[in-house]
């Protein structure tokens, strides 16, 4: 079963890799709303919310993650980074750099320890607001699965039809290290159509173009929840650690969630 996250604010979570981290979600409570439609998306198809299309309203990011700040703050567990990320893509939201103003704010005031950490999946670079408040942010994390425009057509779905592999990565180039590159791999068939990227030729075709990106930073992962699709593999972890290992080999940091 896919799920959504029903709040703006989500409750604080603790893990090895991010410490106390505290998520955001921009977009509807109770509907998805993306520009891409994954087949690995852990809150299911576009086609099954064709509810609410509303952002959360600047205001109400800006008072509900005060609010939770300040508790958290004085608790004494400040979180370690807040992260957008939530039911869709969150720079899709019309007052994006805006909201990301407010939380570097409030994070400067309140807990100035924390990172402020943005998921995105890159499809909104070519808006300035965008590329500007992603430069602010501490991590910059963008997504990009494949080399090829028709593995990314068939794992991501992008709902731009001109969407392009090759404008994408000049796009990521244009912030000259500023930003960490994260990929699924992943195996399968979906829709009656196999999908793969980790084959020989998708593995060498994207190491080429991190080369080329040259991001501060590599994030790759495999499968953790359930998928719309049910019929996809994950791939082992030694397998993403081979893969992390050639990454480095370029002389570029990769973990493997
Ligand atoms: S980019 Fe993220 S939110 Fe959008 S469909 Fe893919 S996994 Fe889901």
């Amino acid at each position: 079963m896919t799920s959504l996250f029903h709040q703006i604010i989500f409750r604080p979570v603790r893990s090895r890799r991010l410490g106390l981290s505290l998520g955001v979600n921009l977009l509807p409570t109770e509907s998805k709303l993306c520009s891409f439609d994954c087949i690995y998306c852990e809150c299911g198809w576009n086609a099954e919310h064709p509810g609410a299309r509303r952002f959360n309203a600047r205001t109400d990011v800006r008072e509900q993650l005060e609010t939770t700040l300040r508790r958290m703050a004085a608790d004494g567990t400040p979180p370690d980074v807040i992260t957008f990320a939530g039911n869709g893509e969150p720079t899709l939201h019309p007052e994006f750099e805006a909201v990301i103003d407010d939380t570097l704010a409030l994070r400067d005031a309140l807990c100035p320890t924390a990172k402020v950490s943005v998921l995105s999946n890159a499809t909104q670079l070519h808006r300035d607001e965008v590329r500007r408040a992603l430069l602010r942010v501490d991590n910059n994390i963008l997504k990009l699965d494949s080399a090829f425009d028709e593995t990314v057509r068939r794992m991501n779905n992008p709902q731009n039809p001109a969407y392009s592999v090759s404008r994408v990565v000049g796009q990521m180039k244009a912030f000259e290290g500023r930003m960490i590159l994260q990929t699924m791999f992943l195996r399968g068939v979906c829709n009656g159509l196999p999908v793969d990227n980790t084959t020989e030729e998708e593995v060498a075709a994207w190491l080429r173009l991190v080369a080329e990106i040259r991001p501060r930073q590599v994030m790759i992962y495999s499968l953790d929840r359930d998928t719309p699709c049910p019929t996809l593999e994950k791939v082992a972890r030694e397998e993403l650690q081979a893969i992390a290992a050639r990454v480095e080999a370029s002389g570029i940091p990769c973990s493997v969630a």
